[in-house]
């Protein structure tokens, strides 16, 4: 679709080239809170309410105002305030009021002074110390201002924002219903796990990485199985994805070869490039959209596809999911043992990430060749080694990125 297949597409390119087509693709519908977890906000939170809501107190100790205790002398405990049944009686001239953390401090209070700087004797309490005005006060609105944005539009509700959203007495939240993704496996010798292997086949494995990936993100899955290589049954797949999804993502027949095959299909339902990616692994990869759906083609390789889901489908499905994207966070580290690397591709390795004496050290998991799983399942990082670079030495500093969310 309007790039250069002639040469390997760097990866930046390739995403920025995806998400410049993808808009949200998702209506808003308004839930309970409860029912909101793991939904992305189709509109901004502007707070209801000041928080906190009054001025309050951060210790268990005295409310007192600083006129009464320039003469140094002890002041008389007028009454007690506690979170939830504030002091309303009268505060005489000398006196102090006992108060508990949370609850709001009486009108014309300086500040609070902490139990352990006074000393009772009965209901005469001396100050050790001298508070500073404003001391130990919460004040209203001091963390959250009323109307301000608590949270973006795109924010993906976690466990975190629960609590947020339930201290600002939000009952329903607008959110965006889930994108709506249609996945199959397509090769001759693929079965699904629970049947006998005949010689030459192997288990599917990419579609459970996959359905595991799209329920990381949210996404609701149609999963239509594996679909051999054969025109009829792959079109028939085809179009009934379209129909009822708005994603299709498959995994295998992208490569040279079979890519033929499948081009021919997606040229004559819809607009379709395959891409050489200039990154390992991961090479083929296929994007387009059909009359309806938008689609991504991964490589059948496992580990493969894996990765260019991870690094290239997840952004784009967060676009169409209305759903705010941040890049992983990339660190710096010393490599332990030399790793393999030969300059033209951008690596993605398996790596394993640790404290060392120095600093964070990252070792390769083993092979990296992109059809052996095992090196996926132990690693916690990838090791992102540049394109042009060659073999790296011990002691030298590479890139790694710990694994996100998707992947733990
Ligand atoms: P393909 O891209 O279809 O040429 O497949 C590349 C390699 O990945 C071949 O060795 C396939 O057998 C393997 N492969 C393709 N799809 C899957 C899958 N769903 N699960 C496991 N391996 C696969
Ligand atoms: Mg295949």
């Amino acid at each position: 679709m309007g790039f250069d297949t002639s040469g390997l597409l760097p990866l930046s390119d390739a995403l920025q080239g995806m998400l410049e087509q993808l808009a949200c693709c998702c209506d808003s519908e308004q839930l309970p809170l409860p029912e909101a977890l793991g939904r992305v906000l189709a509109s901004d939170i502007a707070s209801p309410l000041a928080v906190p809501p009054f001025d309050n107190s951060a210790m268990d100790g005295y409310a007192v105002r600083l006129s009464d205790l320039a003469s140094g002398t002890p002041l008389i405990m007028a009454g007690k305030a506690f979170a939830g049944q504030p002091y309303q009686g009268e505060w005489p001239a000398g006196h102090c009021v006992r108060i508990m953390t949370g609850a709001p401090v009486p009108a014309g209070t300086d500040a609070v002074v902490m139990q352990e700087e006074t000393q009772a004797d009965g209901d005469r309490i001396t100050f050790l110390a001298q508070p500073e005005p404003g001391q130990n006060i919460r004040r209203a609105g001091s963390d959250i201002g009323k109307g301000a944005c608590v949270l973006p539009a795109g924010t993906r509700l976690t466990p975190r924002e629960m609590p947020l959203l339930a201290s600002l007495g939000v009952a329903t939240v607008a959110v965006r219903r889930p994108l709506k993704v249609a996945i199959f496996s397509t090769g001759d010798e693929l079965k699904p796990v629970g049947t006998p292997l005949a010689h030459g086949d192997i288990y599917d494995s990419n579609r459970y990485g996959v359905r595991a990936m799209l329920a990381r993100m949210g996404c609701d899955c149609l999963d239509l199985g594996i679909i051999p290589d054969d025109p009829a049954q792959l079109r028939a797949a085809f179009i009934r994805a379209d129909e009822e999804a708005d994603v299709l993502i498959t995994t295998g027949g992208v490569s040279v070869g079979e890519a033929d095959f499948t081009k021919q299909l997606l040229d004559e339902l819809g607009e379709i490039g395959f891409w050489k990616l200039a990154i390992k692994p991961g090479k083929p990869f296929a994007f387009g959209r059909l009359p309806r759906a938008w689609f991504f083609g991964l490589p059948g390789n496992p580990v493969s596809a894996m990765v260019t889901f991870d690094q290239l489908v997840q952004p784009a499905l967060a676009k169409l999911a209305g759903q705010r994207f941040e890049r992983p966070l990339q660190l710096q580290a010393i490599v332990a043992e030399p790793l393999k690397k030969s300059p033209g591709r951008l690596d993605f390795q398996r790596g394993i990430l640790s404290q060392g004496p120095n600093g964070l050290e990252v070792r390769s998991t083993g092979s990296q060749d992109s059809a052996v799983f095992s090196s996926l399942s132990r690693a916690n990082c990838y090791i992102v080694l540049e394109r042009e670079r060659g073999r790296v030495d011990a002691g030298e500093t590479v890139t790694v990125e710990p694994f996100g969310g998707l992947l733990l």
